[in-house]
Formats: C-alpha cells, structure tokens, sequence
C-alpha cells in the first residue's frame, strides 16, 4: 500500500466520523433552512464527494486535452481547436446550452530565439521570448550587458545610462505554499522591458520568474507602457543566470547577442466556451465555476490550467449524472485568452454586465494540479451558512477554512469580482507551481491523478451546496 493509499483510507475514516456530524444537526436547521438547503441536499454533497473520492473522470478530460489539442496558445488555430474540442465533449457530456462566445484578441506568436553569451566565455544561454515581446532586427542584437539584482535597483538606474546596452535582471522568487510571491516577483517580467527602456536600454533579459533549476525558461505576458519605446524581452532559465551571476562575479564584462523574432498581428479569433445544467427552481440565477482553455506554447498546458478545466468539468458532469437538478444554474465556463491578459474574462463581464445581479457566486480553478488545503471566502452572513457546510464536508479532505474576509477567485473571475461578483476560493498547494509554470515542463505526466480527484471532491461540493441554496453571497 503507497503512502496516498494510507492517506485516502484516513480520509474514509474521518468522513465516517463526520457523516455524524455534520450539520444537518437538530440545532442548525432552521439557519439551513433559511439559505434553502435540506439535510437531503446536504447528504447530496457528500455522496458526490465520497463518489469522487472514488475516482472521477478528470484525469481522462486533461489528458485528452494535452494530448489531442496540445499546446494552446490565445488566439491561434490550437486555440481554436481547443474550443472545439471541448464544445464537441460537453454536448456529448449532455451539458445544455453549450456554446462559443467568440472575441477578437491582439495577437502574437513566437518565432526563432536564441542567446549567446559572445564575452568573455562564448557559449549558448537558454532563452525564451516574454508573451507580447517585440523582435531583433533579423541579424538580432549584440551589446554589453549590464546587470541589476532587482526590479527596484533597475527602477534606481539613471535615465540613459543603458543606452546601447542590454538590461539583465535578477530577483530572488522562493517556493511558497500560496504562490502569494508571484504577485511581487511577477513586476518584473510584467514592466521590467519599459523600465529598461526608459533608461535606454536597447533590449531586456530577465531572470525567469520560476522556482525551478531546470534549464527551461518560463515565458509569461509582458506589457509595454505608453510613450516609452518597445524593446524586446526575453527570460533566462534559471541555470543560466547563475552562470551569468558566476560570470559578474568574477568582475568580468559580458557581451550579449540576443535574436527574438516574434510576430504580433492586430487582431486574432478567441473565446470563452460555456456549458450548463440548468437551475429547477432559480435558472436565471448562475454559479459560476471553470478554468481557462488556452495555455503558453511552450508546454502542453497541463497544469496551467488543463488540470483546472479538467476538475471543474468533471465536478459538473458529476452533478450532472446524480440525477438531481440543483436549485440554481450552475455555469461552466472554459476561458480563453486568459494568459495574455485575462481577456476572456473582460469579454465576459461586458458581455453579461446586464446579468451581472443574477451571477450568484463563482471561483475557477487556476493554480496547478496539487491538493487543494485552504478555502477563503468574503460573503455575506447568509453566505456564510452554506460556507460553513462547505467547510464541514471539506475538512476530511485536509481543506481547512482561512480567512473569510478574503475572496480570491481565480484570474478569469477578478473582472467579475471587481464588478461585486461574491467569490470563493479553493486554494491548491502552489509549493512545485511556479517549478513548471509557463515552461516546456508543464506537461500531463506532472499531474497525480488521486490529487486531481480531491479537487474534484471539493468542487463538487462547492458547486452544488451553492447552487442548490437560496442563499445571497453578496454583502
Ligand atoms: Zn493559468
């Protein structure tokens, strides 16, 4: 018997323990009753919980994603195809109402791109294009390179003082069980090529915003301020810049040449892929849940975020097949253009602004393929109810309540959220996340398919005690 093995026989015993206890109590009733939900309800969830624990069909949705689609980048025809493909399984699933809201991205493939360092030790470095990066000229760039230990410390270089010289910056991005560091450290590849350039620099190379030690470069979106010139931008593996960092730190000048020929086009087809089980009592009232559909180009997309629409559509069909109707809708969103800008996420919003009072509570699942250990909520005391059942049933699953005055939602929802969509939030354990993320690395074999059915467990749960509520999450 393997250690997971052990650790699920615990989850058994515990959930019988639980079965117990649950709220479903004398003394909770009339609170329950008064957000619509029966002790029949309740007992519905954790049958879909156990039963996921049982095996779901989330490995087999991931893996035919990564393997019939592949890479999906936003606003190619792989992205295209993805949209397809899901559209072509949720009607077979028998989801309703599936469907393609199409938009139009700017868009952006990448070309040839390499490094060598020319002085003082010829050799290669391993590189990739930022999402968005502008070209070399043809014959590419070579230049001095001058190095900054931080976003901060480049910020602090005098205006001009790169002028004719490639910027190199490095930062000091840790593992963390939340992944709550990439926010900071992200600055850095997010602004990093407009900073350098307001100080004249002729291009931009980073370390990559990765806690890995592989030579795989992570790529990721950039964005060019207004009124600042665009020059390119690319990452170094992590290998690498340490090799430049011995290099610096023998004291010795360093001569880059750098050749990035990404193309960008003004417009490019994209879109949000929708499925649904509609509500029995409330349908125009939607819970939302979902991942995103497109990934980077460099790996196959499978734990950013094939994992996350593999978990999300397999909680739904699983509601879907228990034979019970929730009270409310509940959403399936499959996202695009998510890693180019959360653009499927803005088209949604403006799409569904008039309903935006009707979209009762959402999250997505968007950081990996690990156990899911905390859930974070900001709702109202109504809400709050049906969250603290939630809580009940996850807790044998090793999820335990955070902080209720967090939301959280995942990247697709932070338009709708910003908008005053309530959500929840069902946090995995990020420690490996930014080992594989945006790099060759994030591919199917990464995932544990056991790990992949506890998130499926608690989606489930969340899904339909949401939606087979009365409850309003707003505050
Ligand atoms: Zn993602």
């Amino acid at each position: 018997m393997d250690f997971l093995s052990v650790l699920r026989r615990g989850c058994a015993f515990a959930m019988l323990l639980l079965t117990f206890t649950v709220p479903s109590a004398q003394g909770e009733e009339p609170a329950m009753e008064a957000v619509g939900l029966t002790p029949g309800s309740v007992e519905h969830a954790r049958t879909l919980r156990d039963r996921a624990l049982d095996g779901t069909m989330a490995w087999d949705i991931v893996e035919a994603l990564t393997t019939e689609v592949g890479p999906r980048l936003a606003g190619s025809a792989s992205e295209a195809r993805a949209r397809e493909w899901a559209v072509q399984r949720l009607q077979r699933m028998g989801f309703a109402n599936v469907r393609i809201e199409p938009f139009e991205i700017p868009g952006w493939t990448r070309g040839a791109e390499r490094a060598e360092l020319l002085a003082p030790f010829p050799q290669p470095l391993a590189i990739t294009s930022l999402g968005g990066s502008v070209a070399t000229p043809e014959a590419g760039i070579a230049a001095e390179l001058v190095a900054f230990e931080s976003l901060q410390a480049l910020r602090a270089a005098a205006p001009g003082s790169l002028s004719g010289k490639i910027a190199y910056v490095s930062h000091a991005m840790q593992r963390s069980q939340d992944g709550s560091s990439y926010g900071f450290y992200g600055e850095l590849r997010r602004v990093g090529a407009s900073v350098a350039a307001e100080k004249g620099a002729l291009a931009i190379v980073i370390r990559s915003i990765g806690t890995d030690d592989h030579r795989f470069p992570h790529t990721g979106q950039m964005r060019y301020a207004e009124g600042v010139p665009k020059i390119p931008a690319a990452a170094l593996s992590n290998p690498d810049a340490d090799q430049i960092e011995r290099i610096l730190g023998r004291g010795l000048p360093l001569r880059l040449h750098l050749l990035l020929r990404p193309q960008s086009a003004p417009s490019a087809p994209s879109g949000n892929v929708i499925a649904e089980i509609v509500g029995r009592e409330r349908p125009e009232e939607v819970v939302i849940i979902g991942g995103h559909l497109d990934s980077w180009d460099l790996g196959t997309g499978a734990i950013d975020d094939g994992a996350g629409v593999a978990i999300t559509t397999a909680a739904a069909k699983m509601i879907l097949d228990s034979g019970k109707q929730p009270r409310r809708t509940i959403r399936l969103v499959l996202w695009g253009a998510e890693e180019v800008g959360l653009l499927g996420g803005y088209e949604y919003l403006n799409a569904h602004r008039e309903q935006l009072g009707q979209h009762v509570i959402g999250t997505e699942s968007d950081f990996g393929a690990e156990r899911i250990w905390k859930m974070t909520a900001q709702v109202s005391p109504a809400g709050q109810t049906v969250v603290d059942v939630m809580a009940e049933l996850l807790a044998p699953l090793g999820i335990a309540p955070g902080d209720m005055n967090t939301s959280g939602s995942g990247p697709d929802l932070v338009p709708m959220v910003a908008a005053g969509l309530p959500s929840l939030r069902l946090v995995q354990n990020g420690m490996d996340y930014f080992d594989l993320h945006h790099t060759h690395d994030d591919t199917l074999d990464k995932i544990d398919p056991e790990a992949l059915d506890q998130n499926v467990a608690a989606y489930v749960v969340f899904a339909w005690l949401a939606a087979d509520s009365t409850a309003h999450f707003r505050r």
